[in-house]
């Protein structure tokens, strides 16, 4: 080496967010020899990765499924997962489902119905699909998934009632998608294929994942937390010689040579014009048409789990699903679906008496806004009220007996986290025309700017609004950055 040559300094990228897309984008630059720093609003890293000790017990407010169909070669959640030992569980098939008075529906008639149901589901996957990555064109973008659902309901099952129960049962998918399946578009359906396949359970936590992510990043990168980026400006050079200015709301000022954007969607709904100048067209365009869902989740924990078989443990029940009620008239007038997993079903020491409830759309929405403001006591009895009517029809339940009285209860609230854009993740809505080219222009950026994009909504197509999504298009942006410089003089000593 010529110790003469001055020494070119290696690029030094900013990265807004460190969620698991920002901490995997900075894991992939760092590696390469690149100077990164992370701005992070929150007091932690993580994002949506998160946990609550409220039940006495550490849970995921956000992600608990992997996908795993596609393997640990695919999927980067899995192989961690698997790396950390992190332990996971595969579901039985027993189920209890509850029709619209809340009777317990013959086993029989509802593992046919949905065996059923998910065959259809699968079909709309492959006829959305038809024409390859860019979807069916023949379908019309006002078509949901539930208009599928119905059109195949006629042409496989005679019984017009069993009709009317498929229909019921196909409401379940608002939990995969985290809004009603009326509002998921039937020519995207393709994008969701990740919902509903071989899908893993963490037992316990995300926590050693998230570490596993973290570490690189925390060692090497320079992670500023409480730093909440409020402007984004591309200087073209100007007299720093960084191509992007960052401003906080601290005042702050950060320059760049690249700014990765990891940033929720639901962030840049709303904050669209923090990017000056502004965000070109196509990227308008996808923040606007990608739609957001509201996924919640109710932890309900009881001094023992009533409802399983304490002789035969292992064939408890995994889900229970109460359909369209019309017995709640007073809590739940609209008749929204409820669901439950049983984390009773996991081996030791993650089994816990607790019932998982997933809440989508507007019933989480009624739900988070009712409790937003009530004292921890209030909110206790609200959402006991709330579920009680549905847990109550659960094998083994006595109003009288202590055991069937919850202990503890713990809401998520992500309609009340502005970081994310009070929203739980990205979906693709009915009307959506070309959803797949919205999601291309997240990956793509705006090079010519220095300003790029990662997230859940800039993943791989089929892996959009989940954890591993997030996590691929953080090596993705990554990797862009890299090969921009990969044979320019300015590039790292690497
Ligand atoms: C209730 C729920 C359940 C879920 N279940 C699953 C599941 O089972 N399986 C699965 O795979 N996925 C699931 N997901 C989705 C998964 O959590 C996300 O896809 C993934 O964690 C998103 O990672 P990210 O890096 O894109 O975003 P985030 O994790 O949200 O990271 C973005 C970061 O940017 C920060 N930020 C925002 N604005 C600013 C700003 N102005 N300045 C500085 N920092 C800022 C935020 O604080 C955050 O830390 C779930 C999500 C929710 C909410």
């Amino acid at each position: 080496m010529d110790r003469t040559e001055p020494r070119v300094k290696p690029p030094h990228i900013g990265i807004i967010g460190a969620g698991v897309s920002g901490l995997q984008c900075a894991n992939i630059l760092l590696e390469q020899g690149f100077r990164v720093t992370i701005l992070e609003a929150r007091d932690r890293v993580g994002g949506r990765i998160c946990q609550s000790d409220k039940l006495g017990y550490t849970v995921d407010l956000g992600p608990n499924w992997i996908h795993a169909s596609d393997g640990p070669e695919v999927n980067p959640m899995l192989r961690i997962a698997t790396q950390t030992s992190t332990p996971l569980h595969r579901w039985n098939d027993k189920q209890l489902i509850f029709d619209s008075h809340g009777q317990p529906i013959d086993e029989n008639i509802s593992d046919r119905l949905s065996t059923i149901l998910w065959d259809v589901i699968e079909e709309a996957f492959s006829f959305s699909s038809a024409a390859g990555e860019e979807g069916n064109p023949d379908i019309d973008a006002n078509m949901s998934l539930h208009d599928y659902i119905k059109l195949k309901a006629v042409e496989k099952l005679p019984s017009e009632d069993e009709r009317a129960m498929l229909l019921r049962m196909s409401e379940m998918f608002g939990a995969y998608i985290g809004e009603p399946i009326h509002r998921q578009s039937l020519k995207f359906a393709w994008m969701e294929e990740c919902c509903g396949g071989d899908e893993l359970f963490v037992e316990s936590n995300y926590s050693s994942i998230l570490e596993a992510v973290a570490k690189p990043a925390l060692s090497h990168a320079n992670i500023k937390l409480d730093t909440y980026v409020e402007r984004i400006h591309a200087t073209e050079g100007g007299s720093s010689q960084k191509q992007v200015e960052l401003t906080t709301k601290q005042g702050e000022l950060f320059h760049f040579d690249e700014v990765v954007v990891s940033a929720p969607l639901g962030w840049l709904k709303k904050h669209h014009d923090a990017f000056d100048p502004k965000l070109p067209p196509p990227i308008l365009s996808a923040i606007s048409n990608i739609g957001l869902s509201q996924l919640e989740k109710v932890f309900i924990t009881f001094p023992t789990a009533f409802w399983n078989d304490e002789l035969d443990k292992d064939n408890s029940i995994c889900f229970a699903n109460w359909l369209t009620p019309d017995y709640t008239p007073d809590t739940n007038p609209s008749g929204w679906p409820q669901e439950i997993w049983n984390l009773a079903s996991f081996r030791e020491p993650n089994r816990h008496p607790t019932l998982l409830f997933y809440t989508y759309g507007d019933c989480s929405r009624h739900i988070v806004n009712s409790i937003k403001d009530m004292s921890p006591e209030d909110e206790f009895r609200f959402l006991n009220q709330f579920f009680l009517p549905h847990y109550s029809r659960l094998p083994g339940f006595a109003k009288e007996l202590p055991d069937c009285q919850p202990r503890r209860i713990l809401a998520s609230k992500w309609l009340l986290d502005e970081l994310n854009g009070n929203a739980s993740y990205c979906n693709f809505p009915v009307g959506i025309t070309n959803a797949d080219q919205d999601v291309l222009a997240f990956r793509e950026g705006c090079p010519d700017r220095h300003l790029w994009f990662c997230g859940e909504h800039a993943a791989p197509f089929d892996e959009c609004g989940t954890a591993a999504g997030a996590y691929l298009s953080g090596e993705h942006a990554g990797k862009a950055i890299v090969a921009r410089y990969q044979n320019s003089q300015a590039g790292p000593a690497a």
